[in-house]
């Protein structure tokens, strides 16, 4: 049995072994888990015990975002081989559901996706995945990044979802991990410039170091005031809202242009007001963002290719034996803190 981390139950974490299914299919491969990414959603689950619908009613094997090494192919598997650098995609749909045929496959009822209850995540030596969410990394891209994939692909899901044109002018609502993801996924999508707004002055500056990013700081200036000063009043062409947080949802209609768009990334924990009348004064587009599909090619492309940076998110690693300490650190929410990593033994 696998010594893996365990949510026990909410609020407490534990070291050590459990079953797990390791069955191998013909279209599986098996991987030696390198390094995992902690989510706030990980977060979420140790501190509050649940997510929405999804309770942690049994113990639960924490980790979704996760770099490895192929150690094993199965029979049917052409595009991976033994000792292959990959990452993968924490969600596994129904190939054969409606959804998954529609190539939305994000959104399947059906979908099985790590350390969502019940499903175990990735935090253990070991996981079992289909080749066809497994991916290789390129050789310049490192374990530590090949983890950052993931939330990366959320950033990538909101460019796509937004439709972005060249040269737009983009603001991002909240600088937390995937509103910075957000940002430049949005950059690399071809906006001229994006506005991160934050009441946290050290997320900013971390993000503000990216050329192309302009930080605004709502203890000083409303995030209106803000996009109205950069764009003449006209507003921005995209507003990506990744706070979650009510007055921003509420306040988007005095961000975006007339006939902008506006697109919902961040999950409030409770339903939220929102001016309609405010955004139909706009035509305002409005787009929503659950997890992603059929990015992380793309997401590794950019990464590999250099166009995307993300390794100064990458605030510290820790080795699996100080994982339950990691995840401590993770609960404080430190301001400095963007992504915090947890190293497997090799
Ligand atoms: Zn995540």
């Amino acid at each position: 049995m696998p010594r893996s981390l365990v949510l026990e139950r909410k609020g407490e974490l534990s070291l050590r072994d459990i079953p797990l299914d390791m069955d191998m299919g013909p279209t599986d491969v098996r991987i030696r888990v390198h390094t995992v990414g902690i989510c706030g959603s990980d977060v979420h689950y140790y501190t509050h015990g649940r997510i929405g619908p999804f309770v942690v009613n049994e113990p639960m094997v924490l980790g979704h975002e996760a770099s490895g090494v192929v150690i094993e192919v199965g029979a049917q598997v052409r595009h991976l081989k033994e000792g292959d650098r990959v990452c993968m995609e924490p969600g596994i749909p129904d190939p054969a559901s409606r959804a998954a045929k529609l190539g939305i496959y994000n959104v399947d009822p059906a979908v099985t996706f790590w350390a969502t209850p019940p499903v175990h995540g990735c935090l253990t030596p070991q996981v079992v995945h289909p080749a066809a969410y497994t991916y290789k990394l390129p050789d310049n891209v490192s374990f530590a990044e090949g983890a950052m994939v993931e939330p990366f692909a959320i950033g990538m899901q909101a460019a796509l979802r937004a439709r972005i044109q060249p040269g737009d002018v983009g603001m991002v609502l909240g600088a937390g991990p995937i509103g910075m993801m957000t940002a430049l996924a949005a950059l690399a999508g071809g906006c001229a410039k994006v506005l991160v707004a934050d009441l946290a002055q050290s997320k900013l500056d971390i993000i503000g170091a990216y050329p192309g990013i302009e930080t605004v700081n709502i203890r000083d200036i409303p995030a209106a005031d803000a996009i109205a000063k950069t764009t003449e009043g006209w507003g921005a062409d995209v507003v990506f809202e990744c706070s979650g947080a009510a007055p921003a949802v509420l306040g988007l209609p005095q961000l975006v242009r007339p006939g902008g768009t506006a697109v919902l990334v961040g999950m409030p924990v409770d339903p939220v007001p929102m001016d309609i009348v405010g955004l139909q004064a706009k035509e305002t587009r409005l787009e929503t963002v659950f997890r992603y599909a059929n990015v992380y090619d793309r997401a590794i492309a950019l990464i590999g290719t250099g166009k995307v940076d993300l390794k100064p998110l990458i605030s510290l690693s820790m080795p699996f034996e100080d994982s339950i300490a990691a995840f401590e650190r993770a609960a404080e929410g430190r301001e400095t803190d963007v992504k915090l990593q947890i190293e497997m033994p090799s």
